[in-house]
């Protein structure tokens, strides 16, 4: 083979990275990290991996004009070309299985291989979503199960299980907010987003029709509860406010938030995505929120990011529960039996909910999984988990708030995330730069510049699951880090220099992707 691949690199060349330079190799591969062109460049589209029977070359006379005419171009390679692409592609890749995760916001946690033992059982793996009802009274019962205990963890009235991810739980609220005020002829155009929310709060609200607007944060990184009392009024339809907030910090002022937004006749929005800092210590349904979801992928531990789909089951209050999306699971109160009410058999129940979001009933995989976790930890280990996360978290903020700028490290201690600025960098030195470093040292970065009322903001999660070895280990590489970054070192600014490739062009990338592959002429 003697292409050039899509880096730009030809095999028989150094790789022009300057950690090879050195030791250049003739393959491109270094010690065990191999190269892998596109698989339309190992393939060819005159060899097969399958022996199939000559076709008769006579299109079928049923596809009109729609039969094909030449060939697909689709590669064809025997099956371990094809293992080996993907495995050697897979080995590129960084997972919560490889190491630490610190991607703030997205509670990288271990995902339990007992959940993904039990989703595997084939009573639950087989089950398809089209089953008569009366075959699948387990299925019915691992989500009724599962509503139970996040009603019961969040102290709310009733739950939405069929969301899909967090942002679609948050559309499921607020629609469900909007079929409540219009149930009672209050037509409010207005959603208040704190700056301190998660950026999709107000796109939320846009997309459901809402205007949003901004409110401020105090220099505590906290809502400014002043600002936002002046801003209620008749036309605020609803506040959307995330606790833990993006500063990793909780909303004290929580119940007095909910009681003056609710004395001005809105709705009070919780997006509990980070409801693993506070799970089994406080619940929403006490701090007066009538809608939040909760993101199995993240408290629940269930795969997300390239692992798995995403589930976002939404709490409600009893103001809200009526207008909750079909479908969704009643328990009879005399016989006990599990019915799934849909359009079909719905009677009184369905009078007020505002319709269907999804085909079916949710993501069952993660229902399994996140009921696995839960029943294996209990009451207890659930709380436990909420206390060691934030522990964790706090481990790491005391650890470098000497090298760091941690601008909330004065209020007191964090949530389940740690926030630093780019305050102590030298001229020139960015928290790109720094987190291009961390690839170099085998972490995944944090999430970077975000949330946005923090200056190069490094927002750090590193969850209950990872020891303490591995957080000083982690510790031990940002304290380098930091102090390169404050000394201005230059090298900072073209890593990662051992990744298997080096610094992109961000930017180009996003706006110009290069997404299909053109035969060389
Ligand atoms: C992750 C997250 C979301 C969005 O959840 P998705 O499942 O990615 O849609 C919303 N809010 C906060 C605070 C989050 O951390």
């Amino acid at each position: 083979m003697n292409k050039m691949n899509a880096s730009g690199w030809k095999p028989g060349t150094p790789v022009p990275s300057d950690s090879d330079a050195r030791h250049p190799t003739v393959t491109g591969n270094r010690a065990l990290m191999l190269e892998e062109p596109l698989i339309f460049e190992i393939g060819s589209t005159d060899t097969y991996g399958v022996d199939l029977p000559e076709p008769s070359g006579e299109a079928s006379p049923r596809l009109g004009k729609f039969a094909r005419k030449n060939g697909t171009g689709l590669p064809g390679l025997s099956e371990p070309q094809t293992v080996r692409h993907y495995t050697r592609l897979s080995r590129q890749n960084y997972a919560i299985d490889l190491g630490l995760f610190p991607l703030g916001s997205c509670t990288m946690k271990h995902n339990p291989r007992l959940n993904e033992k039990v989703a595997r059982m084939p009573g639950f793996a087989d089950v398809h979503p089209l089953q008569p009802t009366s075959t699948v009274p387990g299925a019915l019962g691992v989500i009724d199960e599962l509503a139970h205990w996040l009603v019961e963890l969040t102290g709310m009235d009733a739950v939405a299980m069929s969301p899909k991810a967090g942002a679609h739980g948050e559309l499921c609220g607020i629609l469900c907010i909007r079929a409540a005020l219009e149930a009672r002829g209050d037509a409010r155009e207005v959603v208040l987003v704190p700056e301190s929310a998660h950026g999709t709060n107000p796109a939320t609200a846009a997309f459901a029709g809402y205007k949003t607007e901004d409110i401020p944060a105090d220099k505590d990184g906290r809502v400014d509860l002043e600002a936002l009392k002046a801003r209620l009024g008749p036309d605020v339809a609803a506040v959307m406010i995330t606790n833990p907030n993006t500063c990793g910090l909780f909303e004290r002022d929580m119940k007095a938030i909910s009681d003056a937004v609710h004395e001005a006749g809105g709705l009070v929005y919780c997006d509990g995505a980070n409801f693993n800092a506070i799970m089994g210590r406080v619940r929403p349904g006490d701090l007066g929120v009538d809608a939040m979801h909760i993101n199995l992928h993240k408290t629940f531990s269930t795969p997300h990011g390239g692992g798995g789909p995403g589930s976002g089951p939404v709490v409600l209050s009893r103001a809200l529960a009526p207008f909750a999306p079909l479908p969704f699971v009643m328990k009879d109160a005399d016989s006990g039996e599990l019915r799934l009410i849909e359009e079909e058999n719905a009677g009184e129940e369905l009078a007020q909910s505002f319709g269907r979001m999804t085909a079916f009933h949710g993501q069952m995989g993660m229902f399994t999984r996140a009921l696995t976790y839960i029943l294996s930890h209990g009451a207890d280990g659930l709380r436990q988990a909420a206390g060691d996360a934030v522990l964790n978290a706090n481990y790491i903020l005391r650890s470098l708030d000497d090298v760091l700028d941690a601008p909330f490290g004065e209020a007191g201690p964090c949530m389940h995330e740690a926030l630093f600025s780019d305050e102590t960098f030298a001229e020139g030195i960015s928290t790109l730069d720094l987190a291009k470093g961390l690839i170099d040292e085998g972490f995944h970065p944090m999430t970077m510049y975000f949330p946005l009322v923090v200056h190069g903001a490094m927002l750090v999660e590193p969850t209950e699951t990872e020891s303490k070895d591995a957080l000083d280990q982690f510790i031990m590489a940002m304290r380098s880090l930091a102090e390169r970054a404050k000394n201005g070192d230059e090298t900072l600014k073209t890593a990662p220099h051992h990744a298997p490739r080096s610094r992109l062009d961000e930017a180009h990338a996003a706006r110009k992707p290069v997404l299909s592959w053109l035969p060389a002429q």
